[in-house]
């Protein structure tokens, strides 16, 4: 068996293959066009088109990433070759810490009390019971399923959405565009967990936020393509009003939507002249939500090598749905 890596550390991933399968070649693609030839698997984050030219051979690819949107994006990925994605591999406990300080940042007011503090203002604001803090989360996933169920074990009323019908302990499941209906208009905070698929592109748009109820806040630690970015600067409204005129409500909630927590975009990095950057109801982080910790994932590659080096079908990514 002939495997191939690509990633940025693809050194310290071929050392970690090697150990565990001694009887495989384990190459990386930063070597010779002649010591790479003919792998059978390929393991890779993002890999160039250039790799896919040259290897006709390929029985299987590993994603080292939840996210396939830009490998099936590849215009030489070949048809046919099962895709292989990371299930959760460790990332859904720091994409949870992610999602629940998201939440808490408006829930306990912690958008208001910085906003306060810049006016050196002393004021307790009331406390949201969490009971009535509807949160909607969009996608449950490998991440999405434990990100729902532990806000819901936090004591938060938690509703999911999902392609197919899901049953889930604790969570109000919804599928369709009448559940994704039903769903927004009942959650004070919406987390988006789909994949960057055609079916969820702009699924954030000017309608979907128009469902929300006045004072809903977003978090997106999914893609950047699942949000109309424009739509959002609107549904935020006007960025310096509360500092020019001083005559909002005095917790500087100008616009429909309270907020938004910001972890994935469309162009990334996020361009300098992007108004989301200086827009003060918008909390910004670079696509940190949720690293891949090399030893949970590892393990799953490991897994995935074995099961396909005896014959096993291993449930890979459908090409057609996008994820
Ligand atoms: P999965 O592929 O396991 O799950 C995707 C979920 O989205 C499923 O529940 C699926 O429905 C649902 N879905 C897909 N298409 C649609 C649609 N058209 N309508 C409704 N629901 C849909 O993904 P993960 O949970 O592993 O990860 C979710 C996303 O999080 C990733 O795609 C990635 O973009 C992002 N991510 C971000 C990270 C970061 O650091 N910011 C790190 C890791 C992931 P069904 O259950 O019916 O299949």
């Amino acid at each position: 068996m002939q495997i191939l890596i690509h990633s940025a550390d693809a050194e310290q991933w071929q050392t970690a293959i090697a150990k565990a399968l001694p009887t495989a070649t384990v190459i990386s693609s930063h070597v010779t066009l002649e010591a790479r030839h003919n792998a059978d698997y390929l393991v890779a984050w993002q890999p160039p088109g250039w790799l896919f030219e040259e290897q006709k051979g390929l029985k299987g690819i590993i994603n080292l990433g939840a996210g396939v949107d830009a490998l099936l994006n590849n215009p030489a990925l070949p048809a046919g070759v099962p895709i292989v994605k990371l299930r959760d591999a460790g990332m859904a406990d720091p994409m949870i810490d992610y999602v629940r300080y998201a939440v808490l940042h408006f829930q306990r007011d912690f958008d208001r009390y910085a906003r306060q503090q810049a006016r050196i203002q002393w004021q307790e604001q009331p406390l949201a019971p969490k009971a009535e803090w509807g949160i909607g989360v969009l996608g449950l996933g490998a991440i999405g399923a434990r990100v729902a169920q532990t806000l819901a074990a936090d004591g938060f009323p938690v509703h999911g959405w999902s392609r197919r019908p899901k049953a889930l302990d604790g969570i109000r499941c919804y599928h369709g565009e009448e559940g994704l209906a039903t769903l927004l208009g009942q959650v004070k905070s919406l987390v988006t967990l789909l994949p960057n698929t055609p079916a969820t592109r702009d699924i954030i748009n000017a309608e979907t936020l128009a469902a929300l109820p006045p004072g809903a806040s977003l978090i997106n630690p999914g893609r950047g393509s699942l949000i109309d970015e424009a739509a959002l600067l609107e549904a935020l409204g006007p960025v310096d009003a509360e500092t020019r005129s001083g005559k909002d409500d005095g917790n500087g909630d100008t616009g429909r939507l309270r907020g938004a927590v910001l972890d994935a975009f469309a162009y990334e990095p996020l361009p300098a002249d992007s108004p989301l950057w200086r827009h003060p109801r918008v909390l910004i982080t670079p696509h940190m939500a949720a690293p891949t910790p090399r030893d949970a994932a590892l393990e799953q590659v490991i897994d995935t090598l074995k099961a396909w080096q005896a014959g096993e079908q291993v449930p890979s990514v459908d090409p057609a749905a996008g994820y």
